[in-house]
């Protein structure tokens, strides 16, 4: 898993000030979501669900942030949250590393709908974008077909949600969020369904109702339809981006880790996206690439080169592993491997002009959960990409 792909890497934050060093701080966003955060300070967190799960949600020297936090390594971090006069900061070892806004309880939290359901079990806001899983149930749910890295049916379970929001509960919702908490955007995301457009209709009408009301920016995610015409109907709900995650690269891997998805095959990740990209626009449709789970790296950044030349956004995160998950043993992967990865693929997004700016809402427009974005300047101020292998 861990080959070597690279030079130049910025991994050694603690030698660093980084206030003063956006390399300090992208290095210091990889670490901490590889070995997590030790928190001495009250701060947001979410668990279980499809999405950053277990992880505190933190501005780091002004970058947006998801971090581990509820997990067993986060509780031997070296790293640690502690609260300061103004805002909290990471230490390691004694020394100060970093500056960080948390996210505090947003208001729209204490707020119910008509038919008594509270706000939060309806969407959450992750750091600026409200966020929620519409059908919190799978068909790959339970069953051998269960994706490893997933949590949708622990929130469930542990009554944090409801099984089903409806447009009309989200759009409450929405409007709210965006007057009493700043959200910018909206991202929807659903269980998988049997039926043929495997839930992609429902997520759009929620969309749609989202952004009718609220006027967010609206990602949905869902995966490929079994005919494509339905992403027509998507588009033609204003939907503005679409993530379609095809979660690895590796054949073998996406075999183990989610079956499913393996059956429905990584060429039709390929030609969903092409048809996605005609609808929405390039940089507008994306696909999690999970790092961690045994890929082959020079395969992974390969395939994420093609997508990126399709015009498809490969947001490129670590493993999370989540509480209760199939999962929940394997270890992220260290940040030195995420690093080199992001690197080549940060290089190839910037070449084809692809950035969170033109994702325009979601998981890509707002990066919290991966450190892509926080490499990708760093590779026009003079510590460049690594070029070998695919490159
Ligand atoms: S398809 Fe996989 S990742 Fe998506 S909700 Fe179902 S089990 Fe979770």
């Amino acid at each position: 898993m861990t080959g070597e792909l690279g030079t130049g890497s910025v991994v050694g934050v603690d030698e660093r000030d980084t206030a003063a060093d956006p390399t300090a701080v992208a290095a210091l966003v990889m670490d901490l979501q590889s070995v997590g955060l030790r928190v001495e300070a009250p701060i947001e967190t979410r668990r279980g669900g499809a999405g950053p799960s277990d992880s505190g949600m933190l501005w780091i020297e002004g970058i947006p942030a998801t971090v581990p936090t509820q997990t067993e390594a986060a509780r031997h971090s070296p790293y640690v949250l502690k609260a300061e006069d103004d805002g909290e900061g990471i230490y390691r070892d004694g020394r100060k590393l970093a500056s960080v806004t948390s996210s505090h309880r947003p208001r729209f939290y204490d707020m119910t709908t008509a038919d008594g359901v509270p706000y939060w079990k309806i969407a959450l806001l992750h750091l600026d974008s409200l966020a929620s899983t519409v059908v919190q149930t799978c068909n790959y749910w339970g069953n051998s077909d269960q994706c490893g890295f997933c949590g949708i049916g622990l929130s469930l379970e542990a009554g944090r949600t409801i099984v089903r929001k409806t447009p009309q509960q989200l759009a409450e919702v929405a409007v709210a969020a965006k007057e009493l908490d700043g959200a910018v955007d909206a991202t929807l995301t659903t269980g998988s369904s049997a039926a043929p457009d495997r839930g992609a209709r429902y997520v759009a009408r929620c969309g749609h109702a989202v952004k009718e009301a609220a006027g967010l920016p609206v990602e949905v995610q869902f995966e490929p339809p079994r005919d494509l015409a339905v992403l027509d109907e998507v588009a033609g709900l204003g939907i503005d981006a679409v993530g379609i995650h095809v979660e690895t690269f590796d054949p073998a891997v996406l075999a183990r880790v989610a079956p499913g998805k393996a059956r429905t095959g990584i060429e039709t990740y390929f030609r969903t996206w092409e048809r996605a990209v005609e609808l929405f626009g390039e940089g507008r449709v994306s696909t999690y690439v999970i790092l961690g789970m045994g890929e082959d790296p020079e395969l992974t950044v390969a395939e994420c080169r093609r997508a990126i030349d399709i015009g498809v956004y490969p947001f490129v995160v670590p493993l999370r592993p989540v509480a209760g998950s199939l999962m929940e043993d394997v270890p992220a992967p260290p940040a030195e491997y995420t690093e080199r990865i992001y690197r080549r693929v940060a290089g190839y997004l910037a070449e084809r002009g692809l950035g969170a700016d033109t994702a325009v809402a979601g998981c890509a427009r707002c990066q919290a959960c991966s450190a892509l974005n926080t490499v990708q300047p760093l590779l026009q101020i003079g510590s460049g990409p690594s070029r070998e292998g695919t490159g």
